[in-house]
């Protein structure tokens, strides 16, 4: 009979008094729970250990939550619940369009954090997202070993064509525009040459893809709007 791992969770909170009662609380619920008190330091720690979830406050110094997120969501695909000040709503259907899976608006009843901590920790099992690997359909993506399977064979990327597809996996289903490739995938805010770039990389990814899929249904160009990367298996 195996041991089931304890579940780890990371606390990016700022204030020191709330994210010691937020260790405590998941502690008391038999999580594994670390704190860091600002977002360079979380990504630091997310780079070097990806914790099962994140609950991540929006209102950090320096790098806030969202450019947390935005970073995070290149080599990690966990969950997160999200803090918020109650002041924010904004903030809040921001945080859940750029696909928090909750949030909770500060201040907050422990044990209802505690509860819903649990139901996303409990159907990201259930679905399997908490890992360091992906699978769409036939595509695995190993994040550790920075590998690409195809129906179960490795194939060689480049740098920038497995940027692109871990980037568009771990948002499954959502279209990007190029603007949004360009600022995500190779960080550059506007350049002339974006729309040229990451229309051939793109397009030498799908080449790649529909080789070892034998598919030509996983990466998508949405006319007028950009690209999105699919499991056609199930849709
Ligand atoms: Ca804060």
């Amino acid at each position: 009979m195996s041991i089931e791992k304890q579940q780890q969770i990371l606390i990016v909170e700022d204030e020191v008094e709330l994210a010691g009662m937020l260790k405590y609380l998941m502690e008391q619920e038999g999580f594994k729970a670390d704190i860091e008190y600002n977002g360079e330091s979380a990504i630091r720690s997310l780079k070097a250990n990806v914790p099962d979830m994140i609950i991540l406050d929006l209102m950090l110094p320096q790098m806030d939550g969202f450019e947390v997120y935005r970073q995070m969501r290149h080599f990690a695909a966990i969950p997160v619940l999200i803090l918020s000040a109650k002041m924010h709503d904004d903030d809040i259907v921001k945080g859940l369009e750029i696909g928090a899976d909750d949030y909770m608006t500060k201040p907050f009843n422990n044990k209802e954090l505690a509860l819903r901590v649990k139901k996303i920790l409990g159907h990201a099992t259930a679905t399997k997202k908490v890992s360091s690997k992906l699978e769409i359909g036939d595509i695995k993506i190993d994040f550790a070993a920075k590998e690409v399977f195809l129906k179960g064979n490795t194939v060689a990327l480049t740098p920038t064509e497995y940027n692109l597809l871990s980037y568009m996996a771990l948002n499954e289903g959502a279209t990007h525009s190029w603007e949004s490739l360009l600022k995500e995938v190779w960080g550059h805010d506007e350049w002339s040459g974006g729309n040229k770039l990451v229309k051939v990389s793109v397009g030498r990814l799908r080449k790649k893809l529909e080789e070892g899929l034998n598919s030509s249904d996983y990466l998508l160009t949405v006319w007028g709007m950009g690209y999105k990367l699919v499991n056609p298996l199930v849709e």
